[in-house]
């Protein structure tokens, strides 16, 4: 089991989420040296999201944006995955809320796998992304320092509020950046690698864990709107078979947009491809999506070349 990061190790690696400096201590505040936003505790967690991303988190900023603005699409999606959690709670007590099927323990396995690869022969730190209560601490390798970060952290330990947009932690100090079923709810998933890639060692690992969907389920899913997503559910029929349709359109007409993003294997791919180097994709096929275990590096960035004259 993995011991977790004391206090005073967790500040050596934590960072301004904005601006990416070091953060002092000041009574019961973290304030960055450079740009002097501050950081305190709320709920027990150490809150390190910027008060600009805070604003759209909120919706404060809400005023003149769009509807499909991404922000609006996360709240309502954090919303509609709370409301699926209450209604799977009394019925199927083996599936975890993710949607990774985990009845028989095989996914934890596959999961503790993919982080020892991940790791390989280093120590050091390991990021999860989207952590919710850290659950997945006990899957990392003893070797590694495990820290926790998410909008909604629950449970103890290392769990830092904050989000994978602007990771509070400093440049070239983690091993791995992993996350596990949450990928899909990062509301700028650009930008969330980018930021991977920041706070990476050079040759550094990404491991995700992410349930993808088939391309007409996808499509249907992602519609922004109930009537949008029942259209897009009754022209998927020719493609997706009966039953699956008839749980598309029965997911449009009495529940929200449950995920802020929905991907295909191949848009999955594609997309962590433009940031990192793909090492290795495996897939569990499941009764509703197939769930891809990604292992990327780093991508090493060129060299400065010095001329010669
Ligand atoms: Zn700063």
């Amino acid at each position: 089991m993995n011991a977790g990061f004391g206090e005073e190790s967790l500040m050596s690696v934590l960072a301004c989420p904005g601006c990416h400096r070091r953060l002092a201590r000041e009574g019961a505040v973290l304030r960055c040296v450079a740009c002097e936003e501050t950081f305190a505790r709320e709920g027990g967690y150490w809150t390190l999201v910027t008060a600009k991303t805070r604003a759209a988190m909120l919706g404060e900023d809400a005023a003149g944006r769009a509807s499909d603005d991404p922000w609006t699409q996360w709240r309502s999606a954090m919303s509609g995955l709370e409301a699926w959690r209450k209604r799977q709670r009394g019925r199927r007590a083996h599936t975890h809320s993710s949607g990774v099927e985990r009845s028989d323990g095989s996914s934890d396995e596959r999961t503790r796998a993919l982080l020892e690869r991940a790791a390989g022969e280093r120590d050091g730190l390991l990021v999860d992304v989207g952590a919710k209560d850290g659950r997945m601490r006990a899957l990392a390798p003893s070797r590694c320092f495990y820290l926790a970060v998410d909008p909604s952290p629950k449970g103890e330990g290392s769990v830092l509020r904050s989000v994978a947009e602007e990771l509070p932690v400093a440049d070239r100090s983690a091993v791995v950046v992993f996350s596990h079923a949450a990928f899909d709810y990062f509301v700028e998933p650009e930008r969330a690698l980018r930021e991977a890639s920041r706070v990476l060692v050079d040759g550094g690992s990404l491991a995700l864990v992410v349930s993808v969907l088939d391309a007409p389920i996808a499509r249907a899913r992602s519609g922004r709107s109930r009537l949008e997503r029942l259209w897009l559910a009754l022209r998927a029929l020719p493609s997706a078979g009966v039953r699956a349709t008839a749980g598309l359109v029965g997911d449009a007409l009495f529940s929200q947009r449950a995920h802020v993003h929905y991907y295909t294997r191949d848009a999955l791919i594609a997309l962590v491809g433009r940031e990192f180097d793909l090492v290795e994709v495996s897939e569990v096929r499941q009764s509703a999506s197939t769930i891809l275990y990604v292992l990327a590096r780093k991508r090493a960035r060129g060299r400065l070349r010095v001329l010669e004259r």
